[in-house]
């Protein structure tokens, strides 16, 4: 019986292939790749040679059986068209399917576009949801939005640029103007971090969005914004620590979402 290897390969930076990646694709037997064309220039670029049949959206569940019977004669790689498969790209059939007969799976740690955003927006990390992409549909994506509208944990969805200006319109709409990152070509030539709301994302990407998406959004406000206790505790290790009122006021204001006024007004209040 041999190993199903779910295997990450670079969201645009080629240098950012594993070493353990290049080191299983070149030893398994066999590599199910969803865009074979893309797997054949990974391929050539770092001079392998393992065969590779298709694994996509529209012929994974009738692939399923090939891929399964391959695995029985020996290992397998599953690999997207680029990150991580499985996430937002086929895989789970196929994963679930191999657990079923008992298959071991071997997962690769590696590239995916969501953490790499997540870890780069500046929002909180501590706790996220990956919602991926919305529908495409009006109406379901928008009682998506509803549903997440009181989610206090950051939001990571996937976005192809020519709905960027329709999904922002609609999270202005539901969510209100909250804190966003938009992080465009991560690890490409053109990588763009943007950070600000979603009304300055709206007409600053609009009607001109090119190249590939993740947009982090900030939970609801509550979560967002730190409160009173944890200020005014910020407050009191900024002033031992030496800083004036004003300077540590001005430190506070800058991570916790609170205005610079309304720190320095919770100062004056307590004398501290
Ligand atoms: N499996 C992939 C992963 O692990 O990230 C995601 C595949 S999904 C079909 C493609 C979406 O991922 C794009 O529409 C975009 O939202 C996001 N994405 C992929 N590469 C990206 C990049 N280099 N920069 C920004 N977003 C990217």
């Amino acid at each position: 019986m041999g190993i199903l290897y779910i295997v990450p390969t670079p969201i645009g930076n080629l240098d950012d292939i594993t070493l353990r990646a290049l080191k299983v694709l070149r030893e398994v037997n066999l590599i199910a790749a969803e865009d074979t064309r893309r797997a054949a220039i990974l391929l050539s670029h770092f001079d392998l040679h393992t065969p590779v049949t298709s694994y996509f959206e529209h012929n994974k569940l009738s692939k399923l059986e090939r891929i399964l019977s391959a695995l029985e004669q020996g290992d397998v790689a599953l690999i997207s068209e680029a990150g991580t498969p499985g996430l937002s790209d086929p895989g789970y059939e196929l994963i679930r399917a191999a657990i079923a007969r008992g298959q071991r799976i071997v997962p690769l740690p590696g590239a995916t576009a969501a953490i790499t955003a997540l870890v780069a927006s500046g929002l909180p990390t501590d706790s996220f949801v990956f919602v991926g992409f919305l529908s495409r549909k009006a109406g379901e994506r928008k009682r998506a939005l509803e549903q997440l509208k009181s989610e206090g944990r950051t939001l990571i969805f996937y976005e192809a640029p020519h709905r960027v200006g329709d999904t922002l319109a609609d999270m202005l709409e539901i969510f209100g103007d909250r804190s966003l990152c938009a992080a465009r070509e991560l690890t490409k030539v053109h990588e763009e971090i943007w950070r600000g709301t979603i009304a300055e994302a709206l007409q600053h990407f609009g009607a001109k969005a090119l190249g590939e998406f993740v947009l982090v959004v900030a939970g609801a406000l509550a979560a967002d914004r730190w409160d009173e206790a944890r200020v005014h505790a910020a407050l009191q290790v900024e002033l031992a620590a030496g800083a004036s009122a004003s300077e540590a006021a001005r430190q506070v204001a800058e991570v916790s979402g609170w205005h610079k006024r309304a720190v320095y007004a919770l100062l004056n209040k307590e004398g501290s």
